[in-house]
């Protein structure tokens, strides 16, 4: 009865409640150890398998690659199923920060596929390595390893230590996420900026993008770069872009009462417009701050879109007759699916800043620049040019034809105060 729960139902191997019992004596301090956790697959791989073949199948798969992995053990080492799909082992090595053989022997065993059940299936292992020290503690010494197994799947020879710059990277996105809820209900750690939108031709402001900060108690500034991809992971992404939403038709409803005619440019995650209703949330947010759907504009990228729902282009649609206007953003970056150009509801392509940050004279190759332009023309949308950062490169991108513009040339984003002194000093236009 005492054995309930100790042993992996699958593979019948001790499990991490026996790993944890045993920490103490396997991290030994005066005998060097090694902690070696073998990751059979990939999660997404798994999922795959278990769609694909049944849970049967990826049982099978996991104690075929147990017993393979067992195989390549001495007869008396200690083995453990820590979780689902990961296998630890701990071995004596001469010294801390010695590689042992078998990491090569294992990952190289399993470069090939594991038999199961007469079906080769090729698979992705992650061999992880780390340095038993018993002041870690069991736990965090599993997840370290875990950890480095997962990091070894970008590294040729198969295997690698801990590494605590990458796992690092790994907490704070961990923390950014954790923090992000107290973040949304505090009252000063999230603003927005407003960078101005340029009519090439005239130099008028017409319209301004909204670009979130995050001032972290602790973390101090942190870029929506780093930020909003996380978000985007997660159920956080529609509480965020909400939050967006209001703030920018709260202040563009205080500019038209100040008398500046300007339309907020917001970023939406398609994650945003692929969930139900969105389309009303805005439209309702709209009538209730008495602002017309002219008022405002959506920005999405393109990378993201192509693989668009027929809901988020049903409500781009809706949301397009309603008057919103719409926009691609970062046109240019990351994968252009061309096909889907000509059925997106979009009004306007903005030009991705890698096109357009190295105009700094004439001596610069515009050659896709002025395909893109012409392809966006030639497809009835707007054209905005973003990250204008020279006079040389505003004007080029108007003799191009390109109708609006964003960049530091002409006006970083600022604060709400800032961007109202911003558009008193200028000409009403
Ligand atoms: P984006 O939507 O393409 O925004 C333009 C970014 O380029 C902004 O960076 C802006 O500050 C920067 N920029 C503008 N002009 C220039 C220039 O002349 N030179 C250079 N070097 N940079 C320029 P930021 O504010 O750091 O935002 C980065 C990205 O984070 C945005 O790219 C957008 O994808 C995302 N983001 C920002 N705010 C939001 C938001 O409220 N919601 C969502 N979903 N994403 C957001
Ligand atoms: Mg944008
Ligand atoms: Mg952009």
């Amino acid at each position: 009865m005492a054995q309930i729960g100790r042993f992996d139902h699958v593979t019948r191997l001790p499990n991490r409640l026996q790993f944890i019992e045993r920490f103490a004596d396997l991290a030994h301090p005066h005998r060097p150890t090694m902690l070696v956790l073998v990751t059979l697959a990939e999660a997404k791989h798994y999922n795959e398998i278990l769609r694909a073949l049944g849970m049967a199948f990826a049982d099978d798969f996991v104690r075929a690659g147990a017993s393979m992995l067992a195989s390549l053990l001495p007869p008396d080492a200690a083995i453990f199923h820590v979780s689902v799909l990961s296998i630890a082992t701990a071995i004596p090595v001469d010294y801390p920060a010695q590689a042992p053989t078998l990491a090569t022997i294992i990952a190289a065993a399993f470069a090939g596929a594991i038999e199961v059940n007469a079906i080769p299936i090729k698979t992705k292992v992650g061999v992880g390595l780390l340095p038993l020290d018993s002041t870690q503690g069991a736990a965090e010494s599993l997840r370290a390893a875990l950890v480095a197994a997962q990091d070894s799947r970008r590294i040729d020879s198969g295997y690698t230590f801990y590494d605590h710059s990458s796992d690092a990277a790994h907490l704070r996105a961990f923390r950014i996420l954790a923090d992000l809820p107290a973040a949304l209900a505090a009252p000063d750690q999230l603003t927005l900026h407003y960078q101005p939108r340029i009519t090439m031709s005239s130099g008028a402001c017409h319209a301004v993008e909204a670009l979130l900060r995050w001032t972290h108690p602790e973390l101090g500034p942190i870029s929506p770069a780093e930020f909003v991809p996380l978000a985007e992971q997660t159920a956080l992404i529609t509480p965020l872009t909400d939050w967006v939403m209001t703030t920018a038709l709260q202040q563009n409803r205080l500019f038209r009462d100040l008398g500046y005619d300007l339309r907020v440019s917001i970023n939406a995650s398609p994650v945003n417009l692929s969930e139900a209703g969105f389309d009303d949330v805005l439209l309702h947010r709209l009538e209730a701050l008495e602002l017309e759907p002219q008022h405002v504009e959506l920005e999405f990228t393109e990378g993201t879109l192509a693989t668009n729902s027929q809901r988020t282009v049903q409500q781009l649609t809706r949301l397009r007759r309603a008057g919103v206007t719409v926009a691609l953003d970062d046109f240019g970056s990351g994968y252009s699916n061309l096909s889907y150009l000509s059925r997106i509801p979009a009004d306007v392509l903005k030009i991705d800043q890698s096109f357009v940050r190295p105009l700094i004279d004439a001596s610069h190759d515009d050659f896709l620049l002025r395909q893109i332009i012409a392809m966006a023309n030639g497809l009835g949308f707007r054209v905005c040019a973003e990250g204008i950062e020279t006079a040389y490169a505003y004007d080029h991108l108007r003799s191009l034809g390109v109708e609006e513009g964003q960049g530091f040339h002409m006006a970083r984003p600022m604060p709400a105060d800032l961007l109202q002194q911003w558009l008193e000093a200028r000409p009403h236009t």
